[in-house]
């Protein structure tokens, strides 16, 4: 039987995110029907992304600007969208927006909920997704006539299937904030870097970085390709970098396609929040120290003399 299957859309200034695609490609599946559920964009600017990639129907909710930053009215509006076109499963990115949104979602819509899945098997309903901080992979069988999964960012490589998309609009408008959460405005922070969750390449800092100032040089090396900045605990808790740049076991969980590592040994509880990396290279001046057998490639060298070099070669 034909099984509808529902996107939510992750956007950056009006255009589809990179990180769309690889869920778009793993949502696709024998006998489904892909939907791309699509709030404060002009759709006309996605079409031709989006039907690259296989989807059949994009919806267009429509909510007004002020609601659109109601994540409750906004979770409202798509389980209405969800029910209208009959979805019996629903994707959307682990990222910071999908774990505000499709929570609420699966709460309101009394439905099953797996977070940062690297695979669905959608024959089966099956969900693969780490636990312990990497240490064991989970494979979660959910049931009921709605299941919701976050997908981890560039967890599945993006594979085209072109064809063609009809627009169909879904009037929300209607809808009433609860008084529960009233969002006057909403802002984009001017600092905000590349999101580490989302990024395909990092470059790390830990203690052989020797401090704050040689972040910059980590920065300026990482901006020439849009790479994400991460660090190790021990430079936020040397106060070099804020804690929104740790990646570890009691930090942010990251999967890049690559991980470049500048003085940093390779704790477990550091490798806890980036072992899923795709490639791994470390810089560090110890041969011996232990990223270097858990990388794919090492660079016996001064972290602080590669990367100067490394920033006039990009
Ligand atoms: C409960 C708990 C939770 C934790 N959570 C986290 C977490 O989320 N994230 C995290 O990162 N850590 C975490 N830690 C800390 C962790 O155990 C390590 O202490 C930490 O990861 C080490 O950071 P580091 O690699 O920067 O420093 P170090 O282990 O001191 O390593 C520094 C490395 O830099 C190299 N080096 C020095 N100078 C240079 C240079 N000039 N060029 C190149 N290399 C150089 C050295 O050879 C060394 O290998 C946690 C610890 C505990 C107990």
């Amino acid at each position: 039987m034909m099984k509808n299957i529902g996107i939510i859309l992750e956007l950056d200034k009006g255009k589809v995110k990179e990180t769309n695609f690889g869920m778009i490609t793993l949502a696709r599946a024998k006998d489904t029907k892909l939907f791309a559920f699509v709030m404060g964009a002009d759709v006309n600017e996605v079409k031709t992304d989006l039907e690259a990639y296989g989807i059949t129907t994009i919806v267009n909710v429509v909510l007004s600007d002020e609601k659109l930053n109601n994540p409750v009215v906004r979770a409202k509006a798509l389980i209405n969208a969800i029910k209208t076109h009959d979805i019996c499963v629903l994707f959307g990115l682990s990222t910071a927006k999908g774990k505000d949104l499709l929570p609420r979602i699966a709460a309101m819509a009394d439905a099953p909920l797996v977070m940062d899945c690297s695979r669905v098997d959608l024959e089966e309903n099956i969900a693969t997704t780490s636990q312990y901080s990497g240490k064991t992979m989970a494979r979660i069988k959910v049931n009921g006539s709605l299941l919701v999964f976050g997908i981890k960012p560039n967890a599945i490589d993006p594979v085209t299937s072109p064809g063609s998309a009809e627009i169909v609009a879904y009037d929300q408008s209607h809808l009433v904030s609860d008084g529960f959460v009233v969002i006057k405005a909403g802002e984009a922070d001017k600092n905000a870097k590349v999101s580490l969750v989302e990024a395909e390449v990092i470059f790390a800092g830990g203690r052989g970085m020797k401090n704050g100032e040689n972040f910059a040089l980590l920065s300026q090396c990482a901006e020439k390709i849009k790479a994400g900045v991460a660090a190790s605990r021990v430079a936020v808790d040397s106060g070099w970098v804020p804690y929104s740049m740790q990646v570890g076991q009691t930090g942010e969980k990251v999967n890049p396609r690559v991980y470049i590592a500048f003085g940093l040994s390779g704790s477990v509880q550091h490798f806890a929040g980036m072992k899923t990396a795709g490639m791994v290279i470390a810089v560090n001046t110890d041969e011996n120290a232990a990223i270097m057998s858990n990388s794919d490639y090492y660079v016996v060298a001064d972290a602080l003399e590669i990367l100067p070099e490394l920033t006039k070669l990009l």
